[in-house]
């Protein structure tokens, strides 16, 4: 602070910028194209658990463009299959000691996390989750309506929406973060080890030769590499195109927007699968909201009217209350959405080049593990076992890991 308040003063020393630019060298030992949180942490990760700084990561536009700097920042681990439970929560103690790892607060409030349930399929299904999650330790279970009104006493109890609440699934160690200071934190922790962090650097072809990454062409000129991580969520197949890797993912917008600030209310993120929606407040008192993806595959990031009325419709039908609310501005993103809901990480038909995708509208909470897991699996070239079941194979072994009960509007 002091020295903060000396720099006010007398104004002339800039602060230490957080990442370098550098010359792109003509060789690097690993390529990470794609400067989101999952390319940023798994150069970190190389960096610092293995020692390999010899790293370039490739952003076309700048850190965060995609989707790492236009989600809705929910982290919880609260899914449905015991691999998935395992997988996230990894991530959730990751994020709890993120910000001393990183020496950058990235804000990781953990308030507790509703999934509202309004049928007796959904009170079963949140049961379900209830137990898988208990049997992995993890804490989270079935609320009913009298214990819901004390953990939100802002919530429509009454039999007066369309859609009552019945009960939710509670999970108190999930909560919000600052997306963007995840993001910068990652990228000044790999560039001060060493890595390369390239901005406006388009990949535009993958060199394969007799079936292994012998380089990757940029708009910037030619790297000579053997192992590529592609890290670019909802441009994932057109990177694996250029490598003939097929990848069984769709991309689709996700919208949300933001309100104009209020005072502290809202204590939990809530959720409601039937209604698609979600809401929680952030520090600076705004009311974070979105839905489920645009039902149409495209790559546009424009927002639309028809999500904004819908989205308001039934965010009024759990808070009356925000009748009055004025909306301070909506976005989108694009997301890779794969056929059961959970991500594709590790190894493909081409020697060298790795995924790390299919992260839908779900995969911010997993930047730690994900950048973790795939560094160890870049260093020692064997797939860690939290991670094997989510293999690109399994989609023609009959292995899937089901998670839409728990990850398509829940993000
Ligand atoms: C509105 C919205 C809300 C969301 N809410 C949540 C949430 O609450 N919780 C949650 O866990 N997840 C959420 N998500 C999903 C989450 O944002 C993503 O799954 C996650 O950020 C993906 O991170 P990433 O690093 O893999 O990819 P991204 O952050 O998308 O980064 C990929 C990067 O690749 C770059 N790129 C693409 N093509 C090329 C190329 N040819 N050459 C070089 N670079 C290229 C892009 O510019 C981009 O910066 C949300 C997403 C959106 C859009």
């Amino acid at each position: 602070m002091t020295q903060l308040i000396r720099q006010g003063l007398n104004g002339s020393k800039p602060q230490q910028r957080m990442w370098r630019v550098h010359d792109m060298k003509d060789s690097y030992d690993v390529v990470i194209i794609g400067g989101g949180a999952h390319g940023l942490a798994a150069a970190y990760y190389l960096a610092k658990h293995h020692g390999i700084t010899n790293v370039a990561v490739l952003e076309k536009r700048y850190i965060g463009h995609g989707g790492s700097g236009r989600n809705t920042t929910i982290i919880r681990s609260n899914y449905l299959t015991p691999e998935g439970v395992l997988f996230y929560d990894e991530s959730v103690k990751l994020y709890q000691e993120l910000s001393q790892d990183l020496n950058f607060n990235v804000m990781f409030s953990q308030r507790g996390h509703l999934t509202l349930a309004h049928t007796d399929s959904a009170v079963r299904t949140m049961r379900w989750r209830a137990e898988v999650n208990q049997l992995q330790g993890v804490d989270s279970r079935l609320v009913y309506p009298d214990e819901l009104a004390k953990i939100c006493p802002q919530l429509d109890l009454s039999d007066h929406p369309r859609y009552p609440i019945m009960g939710a699934l509670f999970h108190p160690p999930g909560g919000i973060i600052r997306h963007d200071a995840v993001v910068w934190g990652y990228a000044r922790g790999a560039d001060e080890r060493g890595v390369h962090i390239h901005q406006m650097t388009e990949v535009t072809g993958i060199d394969v030769q007799q079936g292994k990454v012998a380089g990757v062409q940029t708009d910037r000129g030619y790297i000579k590499t053997g192992v590529v991580l592609n890290a670019t969520a909802g441009w994932c197949t057109l990177i694996a195109d250029m490598a003939g890797v097929r990848l069984p993912i769709t991309t689709h917008p996700l919208q949300a927007c933001v309100s104009e600030p209020l005072k502290p209310f809202l204590d939990v993120v809530i959720v409601s699968g039937s209604l698609h929606v979600y809401v929680s407040q952030s520090d600076r008192g705004e009311l974070v909201m979105g839905a489920s993806v645009d039902p149409y595959q495209s790559y546009s990031m424009d927002s639309t009217l028809d999500f904004m009325e819908g989205l308001s419709g039934h965010v009024l039908e759990l808070l009356p209350m925000l009748s009055k609310v004025k909306i301070l501005r909506q976005w989108a993103g694009v997301c890779d959405m794969t056929p059961d809901y959970s991500p594709v990480m590790g190894l493909t038909p081409v020697e060298g080049f790795l995924v790390d995708v299919g992260w839908g509208t779900w995969g911010f909470k997993a930047s730690p593990v994900s950048g973790k897991r795939m560094a160890e699996m870049i260093a020692t070239n064997k797939t860690p076992d939290l991670i094997a079941p989510f293999r690109l194979s399994r989609f023609y072994e009959d292995a899937l890991v089901g998670e839409k009960g728990a990850a398509s509007v829940g993000h």
